[in-house]
């Protein structure tokens, strides 16, 4: 597992494994430069996590801004990182909505602390306005995620969760290119959408880019009622289990949808800390434990 290096200077550093140690032959010297100081950014963080999921609206965010705070509430130094542009949730659901990102040393972005201790970096923390519709082309996305990762003052993070925008593209592509060292990603999906061959378009696209699948997660499988506190199949059950195992990933588990996830996902407020005994945040914990425990496994102690 590896350590947490001071990101004091590619120069000074040393370290042959790294992907910046030496110059590509088709790099300029200045994409070099660059690439040494994403590097450097990157550098004292000890895991990097991304959360991928086929299509949008899935619940994405929601599994990433809950992994995230159940690293935190577990003692882990965390960041988030959202660069899913086609809507940046993360800060309303890290109840920082409305904040702005300061500018530190070197014009390095400050990223901003929200629910449970975790440090937020966002697009939305930097627009004018929440509601700002996000109209740029491919290319200049591709830039402000490379900003977003290389400009954003993390300093030493036990983990880093990346909130990765939906589908297999240009912008997932650029994200899981961008952090060659990454742990992995998290698929997150729904039932409806199992057979709809996404998840399976996620998974041929992490093996194409190198990205190791930690594993899926089905959420909204079952309601969850309020009142009577019994979960309901809305959907067939099942089919997540059986697509990790056909494409020989891991199935981490599954989430039920529970009304308070949004009640308080728009509060600002993760389920997982808002209501850390429900059955939500029972099945969510039991999901993502695997994915904690390589996280708290390499912690120094
Ligand atoms: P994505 O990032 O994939 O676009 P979001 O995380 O923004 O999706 O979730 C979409 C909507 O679904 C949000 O309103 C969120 O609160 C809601 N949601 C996500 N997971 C659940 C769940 N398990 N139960 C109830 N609502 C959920």
């Amino acid at each position: 597992m590896s350590t947490p290096k001071k990101p004091s200077g590619c120069s000074s550093c040393g370290e042959k494994s790294c992907a910046a140690a030496g110059r590509r032959p088709d790099e300029s010297p200045e994409e070099f430069a660059d690439r040494q100081k994403l590097a450097r950014n990157l550098c004292g963080i000890r895991h990097k996590i991304l959360v991928m999921s086929g299509k949008g609206g899935v619940g994405k965010s929601t599994v990433a801004a809950n992994l995230a705070a159940a690293m935190a509430a577990d003692g882990l130094k965390v960041g988030l990182l959202d660069v899913d542009f086609h809507g940046p949730s993360i800060p309303r659901l890290m109840g920082v909505e409305g904040q702005r990102a300061g500018v530190g040393p070197e014009e390095m972005l400050l990223p901003v602390r929200g629910a449970g201790g975790v440090l937020v970096m966002s697009m939305g923390l930097l627009m004018a306005g929440a509601e700002q519709a996000v109209i740029w082309r491919g290319p200049l996305k591709m830039g402000v995620i490379k900003q977003l990762l290389r400009d954003t003052a993390w300093g030493e993070l036990d983990c880093l969760v990346i909130d990765s925008p939906p589908g297999t593209g240009d912008e997932p592509l650029s994200v899981a290119q961008l952090v060659p060292d990454a742990d992995g990603a998290v698929l997150v999906t729904t039932p409806q959408d199992l057979s709809t061959g996404d998840v399976r378009r996620s998974v041929t696209f992490c093996r194409q880019v190198n990205l190791t699948v930690l594993g899926i997660i089905e959420n909204m499988s079952g309601f969850l009622c309020p009142h009577c506190g019994k979960e309901t199949p809305l959907f067939k059950t099942g089919g997540g289990r059986a697509l990790a195992e056909e494409m020989k990933v891991p199935f981490l588990g599954s989430l039920p949808m529970d009304p308070r996830v949004v009640e308080t996902s728009d509060e600002g407020r993760p389920f997982v800390l808002a209501h850390p005994d429900s059955r939500a945040s029972g099945a969510f914990l039991t999901a993502v434990s695997p994915v904690l425990q390589m996280v708290k496994q390499g912690k120094e102690t």
